[in-house]
């Protein structure tokens, strides 16, 4: 029993590796030194493990596609998504997203003249690396490009009136 142990185990010393280390070998002391070297060509990037087929990564938005139903509002078990009134579309809010597809199975999309079928507004892309630093980043925010600018121009005006006051 001991000697298969051995065996086993001497043989296990001489295979490869079987973890993958991503996104480099070592845990690097200094994350800025290591992204610089990575820009700079000198450190490769090891890919991570590939997602499998149907994976639910970061959901996508394509406003264009939206005719504002607003099903997948109603579906959604995280109150991941909001109504945006002015624009007759949604926001969705990344952070808050459990990732569970409820709403492109209910999304029915848009039919663009020259296609055969609809084409839905909502899909779970493969990307999975989202972390970041502010939940409301641009990255963690799905919506139409005109309801930035109208977020951006409210909150001009609000500081316009806080400065008069
Ligand atoms: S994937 Fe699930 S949690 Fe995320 S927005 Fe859609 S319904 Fe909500
Ligand atoms: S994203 Fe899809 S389900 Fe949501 S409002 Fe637009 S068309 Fe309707």
């Amino acid at each position: 029993m001991v000697n298969k142990m051995m065996f086993v185990l001497l043989k296990q010393l001489v295979k490869k590796p079987a973890t993958n280390p991503f996104p480099v070998k070592h845990a690097p002391a200094n994350v800025t030194a290591l992204i610089e070297k990575v820009q700079k060509g000198e450190v490769q990037i090891n890919p991570p493990v590939p997602v499998p087929e149907g994976f639910r990564g970061k959901l996508v938005y394509d406003p264009e596609r939206c005719i504002g139903c607003r099903l997948c509002i109603m579906v959604c078990p995280a109150d991941a998504m909001e109504w945006i009134p002015e624009l007759k579309k949604i926001r969705h809010y990344v952070s808050r997203c459990m990732f569970c597809a409820l709403c492109v199975d209910v999304c029915p999309g848009k039919k663009f003249p020259g296609e055969e079928k609809a084409v839905k507004a909502l899909r779970m892309s493969e990307e999975f690396l989202i972390a970041d630093y502010d939940k409301y980043s641009d990255n963690l925010i799905e919506e139409p490009p005109e309801a930035k600018e109208m977020l951006k121009k409210e909150a001009e005006s609000t500081a316009q009136v806080e400065e008069k006051a």
